[in-house]
């Protein structure tokens, strides 16, 4: 006689979804309108109504591990055709912020960077170590022109900055190995197929499937481009400044210079369309979390405050240069110190979840078949 599967349902996280925005999870009749009319969900593995069942029965272990509810790109389209204003979309969002929570390392941050009333604990942090930098690590002698480095040490700067950047990838890796071991263990003839996965994320070609996103997809794709950009021209600044061939502040009229500031003017445009779309829009405004809230507003206040105090240092106006460029430093760090458990995460967890499921990309024959058959295995792992 064959053996029935058990199912152990995990009451703590079906309330600990509901609390992260599904809170109507429980009024889904399987009707499946949200996974007719969601423009990305695939034929052969399609969602959210799946999702719906599964997270109604409380099933932890296959949902965290699932790669469709990094899929979903939270357009919202199944939430407003739901009969049952289940909110499927939200769900969905609810889902992947609690697979960042699972997987994080160290756990302990995970939860801080998720918490609303933990706040003020995420920035007291920054706040304490670039005070520390200021008042306790020794200057250069003082320059005749007022610059950031005669009250923040940019060697003591660099070096933070690079030692945190290593630390994030350590968090973002260890995240990552638990994220694949569980896909592993959930779908064992997935293949990671990461070559074209990368490839679509750059150029955000799937956003352009879904008709209900199109403005999200541009602030999206902006965001991302600075931030690349943004992210090799730091690292080679901070690379020459710590070996000597530089020297900040950067000339003006600098290619360097040049770079950084159109870096900076793309996030900033991409910041404005995202939170356009958020506020502009009365449904997603009410969807949105303080899970997306924290990322886009820091992000933004990053850009804008180093616009800023680059202006500010200009203008020669000292009073408010340091306080800007402190609170800028504040929040830079914070972008860093928290990007493994903020909504930036998804950058990492999106990437894995589409290198093992590309049925997206019919040019790419090989791709495609190893694709369906994660996809297809995964099927059956919910039926
Ligand atoms: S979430 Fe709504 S649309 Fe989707 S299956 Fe449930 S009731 Fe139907
Ligand atoms: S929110 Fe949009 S992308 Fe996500 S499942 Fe619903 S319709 Fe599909």
């Amino acid at each position: 006689m064959s053996s029935l599967p058990l199912i152990q349902p995990d009451a703590a996280f079906i309330r600990e979804v509901m609390q992260a925005g599904g809170g109507d999870l429980k009024k889904c009749f399987q009707c499946a309108t949200c996974s007719v009319v969601c423009d990305l969900s695939p034929q052969d593995a399609p969602f959210p109504r799946k999702q719906m069942i599964a997270a109604q029965w409380g099933l932890k272990d296959r949902l965290l591990c699932d790669p469709a509810i990094w899929l979903c790109h939270n357009c919202g389209s199944c939430t407003t055709r739901c009969p049952r204003q289940a909110r499927p979309g939200d769900v969905m969002a609810a889902l992947r912020r609690q697979a960042i929570r699972h997987y994080a390392f160290p756990k302990f941050m995970g939860k801080l960077a998720t918490e609303p009333r933990a706040l003020p604990l995420v920035f007291l942090l920054p706040v304490l170590i670039v005070l520390a930098i200021a008042l306790w690590v020794p200057k250069g002698p003082a320059t005749p022109d007022l610059e950031f480095a005669n009250l923040f040490p940019i060697p003591a700067l660099e070096a933070l900055y690079f030692t945190v950047s290593g630390l994030v990838l350590v968090a973002f890796g260890v995240g990552l190995v638990r994220y694949l071991k569980a896909l592993k263990k959930c779908c064992p003839e997935t293949i990671l197929n990461l070559p074209p996965a990368s490839a679509e994320i750059i150029t955000h070609e799937r956003f352009a499937q879904c008709s209900e996103n199109q403005g999200v997809r541009w602030g999206h794709a902006l965001v991302l481009w600075g931030f690349l950009g943004l992210a090799f021209i730091g690292t080679a600044v901070g690379l020459g400044t710590m070996t000597g061939l530089l020297r900040t502040p950067l000339p003006m009229g600098g290619a360097f210079k040049i770079l950084a500031n159109a870096g900076a003017a793309v996030i900033l445009a991409g910041c404005i369309i995202l939170l356009k779309e958020r506020l502009g829009d009365a449904a997603r405004r009410a969807a949105s979390s303080y899970f997306d809230w924290f990322f886009l507003w820091t992000l933004t206040a990053v850009v804008l405050t180093g616009i800023l105090s680059q202006f500010l240092r200009l203008a020669q106006i000292a009073y408010l240069m340091y306080p800007v460029y402190f609170v800028h430093l504040v929040l830079t760090l914070s972008l860093f110190l928290y990007a493994p458990y903020s909504k930036f995460a998804h950058l990492a967890y999106r990437t894995a979840a589409m290198a093992s499921t590309e049925p997206w990309i019919p040019k790419r024959r090989k791709s495609r078949r190893i694709s369906e058959q994660g996809a297809e295995h995964c099927v059956d792992f919910y039926s």
